[in-house]
């Protein structure tokens, strides 16, 4: 049974029972004849509908908003900021799409040569409940402006959102078939892997979960993108701005009530700063408003499952057993009218031993770790120590440590005076346990496409009928792109803007559209002028 249960009072919202064998086989063949028809849609209408999927998310941003909070607990207010970022991903890829995927010349002795990017079909991703929506989001919105064509096996305490996404994307007029959600249960994920239509998956999630699907796609010998979890350090040395890293210390460890990947989890601070460093984040923490997430003034919400509380506690429990010293918190919030919510306290703990169990765990909720450093080389040593690789937030204002710690942080990403941060524009992902390959920005949607090397050998015969091989031939010069005025044209679809920019509103994008007919492959709406095909680029 797959269930959808209110974190903050513990009450059963929906449940849905799993697809039957049947229903998911209905499915995967959906699925796969949409891998087929999908990528020879013209990329204008593509980015058409990518365009309208976006505008849909802000038209819908309130619903799709409560939603989430319903189903796992993070503030409305932040719920709200996480729809927004999904439709800008949408405008991200929707604007770029066409620098993507234009085919690379590459200068050789050939006559032509030059690579490609191709769609690779049917792709499954499996996701969390964390970011229900944005990190369906940021593999939805390359892989489907891509050419390629998605299942989703959504976290199962989070099927309202898994539904809502589908609905969505339909409405925007992708064809059928082009992205689906599964209602199925984890043990279910097998199967569909192992589905010769399926080609690639991606998984965002724990260790554990990505270590098992990663086991069965490399038996199988099918790309696999692993996005796990972290303990991402929180360095701040001396020459930082000590109120700006303490009020962003305080954001970067609770943010989505302390249950996010990326979410600093170990504090190390200079000596020198130390005192008073521990003493206003500590008090920082302590003033935080646990409570109801649809309230504007809750800082932080439930945790999303009981069984995430109960992990927590017995985490806490372990770090003080290690000499740890909880500075605030440390169990349980108890918020009025809410006996069945799942909250935490935020929390400090100071002096764990640093070779305990503990400190190579990723903690998910809101419980920093804080330690003391004397050297740029303690902070590295200690930065680095953790299986996880995933991000990294330094504060300093010194040129020369930034540039060691550049260098020698093992992580996916290093952000200096601000805190760690998805952005469509960068790519993300992990080193170590933390995973393999990237999401986001052009690296994103390149790991499931096919650099496809193309080679035309000179055409000798029309003016010599042997053909003479050269031996030490040089490369040609490189010809004018000729693919770009193609490039030009499709971008003359709608000018780019920079990122973050309000979409100008457009008679071809209607705000809030009319449902397209679920039984249909084509948009009600007439779709807008076909682009020119790039080498067999729609
Ligand atoms: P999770 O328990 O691993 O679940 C993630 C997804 O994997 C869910 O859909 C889950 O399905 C499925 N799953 C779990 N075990 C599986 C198995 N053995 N075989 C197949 N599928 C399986 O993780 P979570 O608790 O939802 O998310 C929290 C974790 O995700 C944290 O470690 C966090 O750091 C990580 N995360 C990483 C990133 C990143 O970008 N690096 C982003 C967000 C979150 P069920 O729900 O049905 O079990």
């Amino acid at each position: 049974m797959i269930q959808s249960q209110n974190p903050a009072n513990g009450k059963l919202l929906r449940s849905f029972d799993p697809l039957t064998p049947e229903a998911l086989n209905a499915k995967l063949a959906i699925a796969s004849s949409a891998a087929k028809t999908y990528p020879r849609e013209s990329i204008d209408l593509r980015i058409f509908w990518m365009r309208r999927l976006a505008a849909l998310l802000e038209a819908d941003r309130e619903e799709l908003a409560v939603t989430m909070t319903s189903e796992m607990g993070k503030t409305l207010v932040s719920a709200r900021d996480e729809v927004t970022k999904c439709a800008a991903a949408c405008r991200y890829y929707a604007d770029n799409a066409v620098r993507f995927l234009t085919p690379e010349r590459i200068a050789t002795e050939h006559a032509e040569s030059y690579v490609r990017y191709d769609p690779i079909g049917l792709i499954l991703a499996v996701m969390p409940w964390n970011f229900p929506l944005w990190q369906v989001f940021r593999f939805l919105a390359p892989a489907l402006m891509a050419g390629n064509v998605g299942l989703l096996k959504h976290a199962s305490n989070v099927p309202q959102c898994a539904l809502a996404i589908e609905a969505l994307v339909r409405r925007a007029g992708f064809p059928r078939g082009v992205f689906q959600t599964l209602l199925i249960e984890s043990r279910q994920v097998e199967i569909v892997l192992s589905d010769p239509r399926v080609v690639a998956v991606t998984v965002t999630g724990s260790e554990a979960a990505g270590r098992a699907i990663a086991a069965q796609a490399g038996w199988l010998i099918k790309k696999s993108v692993l996005e796990l979890g972290g303990s991402d350090p929180f360095i701040v040395l001396p020459s930082a701005d000590l109120d700006a890293a303490i009020t962003n210390a305080i954001k970067a460890r609770c943010i989505n009530n302390g249950q996010s990947c990326i979410a600093a989890k170990r504090f190390l601070v200079h000596d020198s700063i130390y005192p008073e460093f521990e003493k206003r984040f500590v008090a920082g923490m302590a003033a935080l408003r646990v409570g109801d997430p649809m309230l504007d003034s809750t800082d932080i919400g439930p945790l999303a499952t009981p069984q995430i509380l109960e992990d927590l506690l017995e985490q806490v429990t372990r770090a003080r057993e290690s000499g740890g010293r909880v500075l605030t918190g440390g169990s349980r919030a108890v918020v009025e009218g809410s006996r069945f919510g799942n909250y935490f306290q935020p929390t400090v703990i100071a002096g764990v031993m640093r070779n305990a169990a503990i400190t190579q765990e990723e903690l998910f909720g809101p419980v920093a770790l804080l330690f003391r450093i004397s050297s740029l080389d303690e902070a590295i040593a200690l930065a680095n120590d953790t299986p996880f690789g995933l991000a990294a937030s330094a504060w300093t204002t010194d040129d020369a440590e930034r540039q060691r710690l550049s260098v020698e942080l093992q992580a996916g990403a290093v952000f200096f005076n601000t805190p760690v941060a998805s952005d469509p524009r960068l790519p993300f992902g992990g080193t170590k346990r933390s995973g393999y390959g990237r999401e986001l920005s052009a690296a994103g949607m390149r790991e499931f496409l096919n650099a496809k090397t193309i080679v035309v050998a000179e055409h000798l015969a029309e003016t010599n009928p042997t053909p003479i091989q050269k031996p030490h031939a040089e490369p040609r010069p490189e010809k004018p792109n000729e693919f770009q005025h193609i490039a030009d044209q499709l971008r003359k679809f709608e000018p780019r803007r920079p990122f973050g920019e309000p979409n100008p509103p457009k008679a071809a994008e209607p705000v809030n559209p009319a449902p397209a007919k679920p039984a249909s492959d084509k948009p009600e709406d007439p779709p807008p002028p076909r682009g020119t095909s790039i080498l067999g680029l729609r």
